[in-house]
């Protein structure tokens, strides 16, 4: 089967995006599996550490491995947000596929040495296990904000390209506009996030890696588009998700006071769930603006 490598790099080469989705339990998993699955599209499944210690780092390996042996289809496993090489590493002996290695909260040149350790000690475990950098500011909390975060720092093709070249990682996590988690204007669908077009082109032409975008939840779509035109290969939707997941629960909730059948019950959380990720895996591999052009 092909790894993770082998699936950015087609989606870099045919400007398409593969989706990635944050879950924190089964009923997560098997509704981004079930939509990935149903188009045929790869998918990768995200957890960060928080997430991962309530579901349970190896937990999680063992519930996508049984899906891609079962299936034999292209799903990943990647550890979201993790600020520790401790946590990186466990993880990566786990059987993940990719980690998210954020100290972008340090200085440059602290986040620099960080990362390249966390590079050389990753590596050393399992040498096709991918490691995504982030500079940059793109906010924290994939939740509902009463506001969007304002002058957030923007990373500069300069500093993409030496984070690259000293630290090796595998994919880079920029800032070009997005940030973590909705705004109340954004839930109401008033509001969408808008991505600069022309720092992802310049980033990607400096650095030739693959990029993802986080926190794309509530961006405009057409800036998506455009996005992965650019150079994301790699998309990043959590709160678009929990919030689907809210809203399924409590329609099931409303709809019958007296059930108490979980599995009865959660159905429906979990179709408000595919509706998210089948449009938004639709959009990032181009079927959907193919399909409106035509
Ligand atoms: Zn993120």
């Amino acid at each position: 089967m092909k790894n993770l490598r082998d699936v950015l790099s087609e989606a870099q080469k045919s400007k398409v995006a593969i989706g990635h989705f944050n879950i924190s339990d089964l009923t997560g998993l098997k509704a981004v599996f079930e939509s990935a699955h149903e188009l045929r599209l790869p998918v990768i499944v995200g957890l960060s550490e928080g997430e991962r210690a309530f579901m349970g780092v190896r937990q999680a390996a063992a519930a996508v491995r049984v899906l891609r042996d079962e299936f034999d289809d292209p799903i990943f496993l990647n550890a979201d947000h993790t600020h520790s090489l401790a946590s990186a590493e466990e993880a990566a002996k786990a059987g993940f596929d990719s980690v998210v290695f954020d100290r972008s909260e340090l200085p440059f040149g602290q986040n620099v040495a960080e990362t390249k350790r966390a590079v050389e000690v990753l590596k050393s475990i399992n040498p096709s296990f991918l490691v995504e950098g982030e500079i940059g500011e793109i906010g924290t909390g994939s939740e509902i904000h009463e506001v969007a975060p304002q002058n957030l720092k923007l990373t500069t093709p300069a500093e993409a390209k030496d984070f690259v070249a000293a630290t090796g990682v595998d994919i880079l996590a920029p800032a070009v506009g997005n940030t973590h988690g909705l705004s109340r204007s954004m839930v109401r669908g008033e509001a969408h996030k808008r991505l600069n077009i022309e720092r992802i082109a310049e980033i990607s032409k400096a650095t030739g890696l693959f990029l993802t975008l986080h926190g794309a939840s509530g961006t405009n779509d057409d800036d998506l588009r455009r996005g992965i035109q650019a150079g994301i290969t790699e998309i990043h939707i959590n709160t678009e998700l929990r919030l689907a997941w809210r809203r399924g629960l409590e329609g099931a909730f409303a709809a019958d006071r007296d059930q108490v059948v979980p599995y009865k019950l959660l159905p429906a959380a979990v179709n408000a769930m595919k509706q998210v990720v089948s449009a938004r895996l639709l959009l990032f591999s181009g079927r959907l603006a193919m399909r409106t052009q035509g």
